[in-house]
């Protein structure tokens, strides 16, 4: 595979013309603002673009991508910067930054959102919530609704009811011609299939989505903690309940160390547990009859009960700041007894891994592996469970975190085939290894049809030569 990018070098480039292409401002390097600009939810990641755009609609977006066309240079859009990690050179790009694109509608009657490419999940949460309706967002409260749903998408929701990727209904974005246009199943669909799943930034600068809201006013979602010693007990269980569950239960599984501080609650503070979260969709017997393996297992905390969907968005208590933070993913086949012993081998008490490390299983399968009739390009994912390893990504830390967690994923390939989805890779993999060999086929001939220069850059890029 070859994404060198074979265009002129950019250096002595006048940039000037990008200059007024953006009310929420652009700038250039040695600019005051310029570092602020380049600063994104990822803190360990140091991106160094030749100029950072803030557009605040759509016109704006196709005055950048006009301007930076003209000038030579390649267009990088950025949500958040969850996933900014795998982005690479950014010398000759602008790094077009969405957060001044902000708006939303919910239309209750039709069961759609319109979000634009600014916003977070929490807003659209909190919106379509005064409705009585859910969306399927992930668990990061400040994750971008567009980079998470183009992506894939995987929610406390995903075993119900699939990738958020196919339930995104329009896309709204800004082509190679610098031209704004709206796809969806009757306009354009083959770019439509394309950008549901094949990442928005491989095809343009989405300026917005529009998906399904579903009738969803509570769940039975909430956590149940083990202290890690007892880690072994608990994941022989859970990996055995996790592959044959009904579809109305998603979990996660987690090693996780709180550090001694006191922002962290009593019971957590300075501790290292295990802890399974989660929702089901069902009534309140039924839940607790799926529940019932692994409640039997006694944990010291048990917090699972009827509660609000909005409520779900804060579930996982991700962080909602901006993060140093990285780690390594892999999607896996299979955990059999052998493949538990060695996850605890490697993530357990006695591991020896870096301070404040995580390792993550997510629940996979149910609708989240099954194709639906008119899904995009990431229609399912091929795994039953999502291996995700993270921890600090700050100065001598680092190298350690990514050698632990690199410890972790090679100590669990045995039970993966090396597919991946890509949302949750936070380094450069080859992209191929995130599709099936036919969408991978038909992803590389839509990217070159629409995108023939290779004006745009993604984080996980499908080559355009
Ligand atoms: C703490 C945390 C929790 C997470 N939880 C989940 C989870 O529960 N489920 C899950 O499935 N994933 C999860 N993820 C992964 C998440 O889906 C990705 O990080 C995703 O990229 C976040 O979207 P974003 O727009 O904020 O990303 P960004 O980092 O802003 O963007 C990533 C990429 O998306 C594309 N993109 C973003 N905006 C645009 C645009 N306007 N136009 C074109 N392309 C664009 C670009 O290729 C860009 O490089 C989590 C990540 C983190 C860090």
């Amino acid at each position: 595979m070859n994404t060198e990018d074979k265009r002129p070098k950019r250096a002595g480039r006048d940039l000037s013309s990008l200059r007024g292409t953006a009310s929420g401002g652009v700038h250039l390097p040695g600019d005051e603002e310029y570092d602020r600009a380049r600063t994104t939810w990822a803190l360990a990641v140091d991106l160094r673009p030749a100029a950072v755009a803030f557009p605040a609609d759509a016109a704006e977006v196709a005055a950048v991508v006009r301007a930076a066309a003209a000038a030579g240079l390649r267009v990088a859009p950025l949500g958040t910067g969850h996933n900014a990690h795998p982005l690479g050179d950014l010398s000759g790009s602008v790094l077009t930054r969405m957060s001044g694109m902000t708006g939303i509608e919910i239309d209750a009657g039709a069961r759609r959102a319109r979000a634009e490419a600014g916003v977070l999940w929490s807003a659209v949460v909190d919106a379509a919530a005064a409705y009585g309706l859910a969306a399927l967002h992930g668990s990061s409260p400040d994750a971008g609704v567009v980079g998470y749903s183009l992506g894939g998408g995987v929610s406390w929701y995903g075993r119900s009811l699939g990738l958020a990727s196919n339930s995104v209904t329009a896309v709204e974005l800004v082509t190679a011609d610098g031209s704004p246009t709206r796809v969806d199943a009757e306009h354009e669909p083959e770019l439509f299939w394309a950008v549901r799943g094949g990442g928005g930034a491989n095809f343009g600068v989405v300026t917005a989505i529009e998906f399904t809201l579903y009738p969803i006013e509570t769940a039975y979602a909430g956590m149940l903690v083990w202290d890690l010693r007892d880690a072994h007990r608990v994941l022989s269980r859970w990996a055995r309940w996790a592959a044959d569950a009904p579809d109305a239960v998603t979990t996660s599984y987690r090693h996780l160390e709180y550090p001694p501080i006191p922002e962290i609650p009593e019971p957590f503070r300075g501790r290292r547990l295990v802890v399974v979260d989660g929702a089901v969709l069902a009534d309140d017997a039924e839940a607790e009859r799926i529940l019932a393996p692994l409640r039997e297992l006694g944990p010291e905390t048990d917090t699972f009960g009827r509660v609000p969907a909005a409520s779900l968005m804060r579930l996982h208590l991700d962080p909602e700041r901006p993060t140093p933070g990285g780690g390594r993913s892999s999607l896996l086949d299979e955990l059999p007894p052998a493949a538990v012993d060695r996850l605890i081998e490697v993530a357990g008490a006695d591991s020896g891994n870096s301070l404040f490390m995580k390792a993550e299983l997510r629940q996979l399968g149910g609708a989240l592996g099954r194709s639906q009739p008119g899904a995009g390009a990431t229609a399912r994912l091929d795994g039953r469970f999502q291996l995700i390893t993270g921890g600090m990504m700050v100065g001598e830390l680092a190298e350690r975190t990514v050698a632990d967690c690199e410890r972790v994923v090679t100590a669990m390939a045995p039970y993966s085939r090396g597919r991946q989805y890509l949302n949750f890779q936070e380094e450069p993999v080859d992209p191929s290894t995130g599709y099936d060999a036919p969408t991978w086929e038909e992803l590389l001939r839509i990217r070159k049809a629409v995108d023939p220069g290779g004006l745009f850059q993604a984080n996980h890029e499908i080559p355009h030569l």
